[in-house]
């Protein structure tokens, strides 16, 4: 890296000792740091409203949002019978306006300086004497030559962020935008370019050089749209690049293990179910086969909607590697989806010679002792558990196939924790989470996938609804009925984290009353996290036996669990669930051929809630947003019983971020493009990548040498992960 930019931000014009420090305290210790640190925002002069025409918009109803840019006249602070507020006049070449604050006031005073330049954004209304306003609105500190540069030339204004390490020394925006000019202007020219020449030229990206100018000090909106593609590229370039070499370094793993579907037992199995297998089931199986009998190690997920039978795909491959003299393992998230695998398995395969075993953080010395012993001298073993089975002390007869459950990221962890026990197993990773089809094959490119597209052909749609809390004596009505015809419910309150001590006193506390009240004559059981896991099994097992009839419980039964004669769910305090925690607990019911109900509560408030989601969402504040949100995601619940339809859904209303989880994966974080948004790009990106890695997979040509030490210089942390998949 060029010597210049590693030089502390003190050679930048306007920064002395001071300053220096401020920006060492927020991380910003040299010239490229600065030049690195992007504005989060820009003003462009064509979005700026001079205020006649914004009195026009006003006058004719408009009710969406303006900026302005003018200069205070005054400010006052006005008395009005008790309460006061503040009048920031304002003047611009056009005409004048008013900004008012009903509070805040004294720091909003401090703020407006007379005759200091500022950008307004905001609702503007006309008041009854016929004033232009704008109350509350946001605003920016620009100053005088700024203003007459903008308005003159069209230029476009970058904002920062100002760490309170920044502010304290007095940096604002306008010094801020002075010292970052005063950096770019003298060194962006030894920024070194991160991308090979030929790719630059054919995909006509700006040289990262002016990429930092522009995306500094644009001087149009064109070049700050080329300096932002060409980062968004740069980064899913280096994405792709890390997936075409663990993809590369995949396909050279061999293994020979090998595992036969077709003996005598597995077929009587396969006859003696209660059901047959769908034709989903079936082709998956295929799958699962065909890519173990090639030689090749498996690494697949499976990706079907809640209650779409994977379990028994899982059971079949894992009879597959028992037949064939390896051990299996199913992991899965929670100890009760664990305990409850464990009593379905052992049932079903009760009378046969294979020893199933269960192991869990919370068993007793003692129990886990005997588990690991019977794993060592059984002759034929399945393992069940949650990731405590990986812990060091387990040790496994000639491990053949993993297969992790309800794994809604994909565990490429997991894989790697393996790979150090020293073992290299087939793997099966399963999922209700449906990922869009462009993301299995771009960030999990190295993950082959197959789908369960259908549900068993008995089933019935769920029935959907929204109800106030003021309705809960109702619905208690409704459940007793459908118990007294010898269904089974589920009632939920909501737990977030397994720590979050008041609402599992509250759970706990409901459960206490309504076992006295409403279910004083139904039998009633109660789960949560924090029981030892031998209670959770007594639980989950007298549930599946009828024992009980109404389970009251948290979100560990959220995914997995099934209890096919369970036909209603209640869901308590439903605006604290994301919409896929949701469509899961809903899941556990809609099991079996019997009709089934979802009934969600939530209070009035939100369940009211009915705004027009375009014209409105912006100008509410966040907690009126999140209330909204909330009862969006609901109504989608009552709309939608596709889990993928939901997923897009929850989407759009949490905007992508991580949830894709390119954390876990070991790839790298996203800053600047969005992998939803940016589709188009990923696309080429993935091209070019793969294109060089399997030409140069070691990236030996000269050609190629640039992308070897962007790797190294900023993906060192990813390489190594991915080189131990
Ligand atoms: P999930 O995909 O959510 O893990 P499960 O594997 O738990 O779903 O299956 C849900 C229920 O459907 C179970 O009770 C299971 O026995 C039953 N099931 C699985 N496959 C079929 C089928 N082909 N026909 C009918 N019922 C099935
Ligand atoms: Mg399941």
């Amino acid at each position: 890296m060029s010597n210049n930019l590693s030089k502390s931000v003190q050679y930048i014009k306007s920064v002395g000792p001071k300053r220096y420090e401020a920006f060492h305290s927020i991380g910003l210790g040299t010239i490229r740091d600065l030049l690195f640190y992007f504005p989060f925002k820009y003003l462009d002069r064509s979005t700026i409203l001079n205020s006649i025409k914004v009195r026009e918009y006003a006058v004719a109803g408009y009710d969406g949002e303006v900026t302005l840019i003018a200069m205070v006249e005054k400010s006052e602070v006005i008395r009005y019978g008790r309460k006061s507020l503040l009048k920031v006049s304002m003047k611009d070449n056009n005409g004048y306006f008013d900004c008012v604050w009903f509070q805040g006031i004294k720091y909003f005073r401090d703020t407006f300086e007379e005759e200091k330049y500022y950008a307004i954004s905001g609702k503007p209304v006309i008041t009854k004497y016929g004033h232009l306003q704008f109350a509350h609105p946001d605003f920016d500190r620009i100053d005088a030559d700024e203003s007459k540069e903008f308005l003159n030339t069209g230029r476009i204004i970058p904002f920062y962020k100002l760490p309170q390490g920044l502010r304290e020394k007095n940096i604002g925006a306008i010094s801020m935008r002075r010292i970052v000019n005063n950096a770019v202007k003298s060194y962006y020219a030894e920024v070194p370019e991160t991308l090979p020449d030929s790719l630059v030229q054919t995909r006509r990206l700006l040289a990262l050089k002016d990429t930092i100018k522009h995306i500094h000090f644009p001087s149009s909106k064109e070049l700050l749209e080329k300096a932002r593609h060409r980062l968004k590229y740069e980064e899913l370039f280096y994405l792709e690049t890390l997936v075409a070499i663990r993809k590369s370094r995949k396909n050279l793993l061999k293994s020979d293990v090998k595992f036969d579907f077709n003996t005598e037992f597995i077929k009587d199995f396969i006859k003696e179910l209660p059901f047959k297998l769908t034709e989903a089931q079936l082709n998956v199986l295929r799958e699962i086969r065909k890519e173990i009998e090639s030689g090749k190690i498996m690494n697949r997920l499976l990706q079907g909607d809640v209650g779409s039978g994977k379990t028994i795909v899982a059971l079949i491959s894992m009879l597959a590697a028992v037949e064939s003299g390896y051990q299996a393992a199913l992991m899965a998230p929670t100890e009760v989806l664990a305990s409850q695998h464990f009593i379905n398995i052992s049932r079903s395969l009760n009378g046969s010679d294979i020893e199933v075993v269960l192991l869990l953080g919370s068993q007793k010395a003692r129990e886990r002792k005997q588990m690991l012993e019977k794993m060592n001298t059984a002759e034929r073993c399945i393992v069940i558990g949650t990731h405590a089975m990986f812990e060091d002390k387990t040790v496994f007869n000639n491990l053949g196939l993993v297969i992790i459950d309800e794994q809604h990221r994909f565990g490429v962890l997991q894989r790697a924790r393996l790979i150090e026990k020293g073992i290299n197993p087939h793997v099966l990773v399963m999922t209700a989470t449906p990922i869009p089809r462009t993301l299995t094959m771009t960030i999990y490119g190295d993950l082959d996938v197959s789908i369960i597209g259908e549900m068993p052909k008995d089933r019935m749609k769920i029935i959907t609804a929204i109800r106030g809390e003021r309705k809960l004596p109702d619905i208690y009505e409704f459940i007793k009925e459908r118990v007294k015809q010898g269904e089974q419910a589920y009632i939920v309150y909501p737990l977030i984290e397994e720590s979050d001590k008041l609402n599992l006193k509250a759970a706990i506390d409901h459960y206490n009353t309504l076992n006295e009240t409403y279910f004083a004559d139904n039998k009633v059981g109660l789960l949560h996290g924090r029981m030892a896991w031998s209670d959770k099994e007594e639980v989950m097992r007298k549930f599946a036996s009828k024992e009980f009839e109404i389970l009251i419980s948290t979100t560990v039964i959220e995914v997995g669990i099934d209890v096919p004669n369970a036909t209603i769910i209640l869901i308590n305090d439903a605006h604290q669930f994301g919409l896929s925690q949701l469509h899961q607990l809903r899941g556990r019911v809609g099991r079996s051929s019997l009709q089934s109900y979802c009934v969600v509560v939530s209070n009035e408030g939100i369940i009211n809630n009915r705004l027009n989601p375009k014209i409105e969402i912006e100008y509410l504040s966040p907690a009126q947003k999140e209330k909204f949100k909330s009862s969006l995601r609901l109504r989608a619940l009552l709309e939608h019983d596709d889990g993928f339809k939901l997923a897009e859904t929850d989407l759009k209303l949490r905007g992508p971020g991580d949830i894709f989880g390119t954390k876990q994966s070991g790839l790298p974080e996203l800053k600047y493009a969005d992998l939803v948004l940016d589709e188009d790009i990923l696309l080429t990106a993935k091209q070019d990548a793969f294109d060089i890695i399997n030409d140069d997979v070691n990236l030996k040509k000269h050609s190629n040498h640039v992308i070897l030490n962007t790797l190294l210089n900023l993906y060192s942390d990813n390489l190594i992960l991915s080189n131990t998949l």
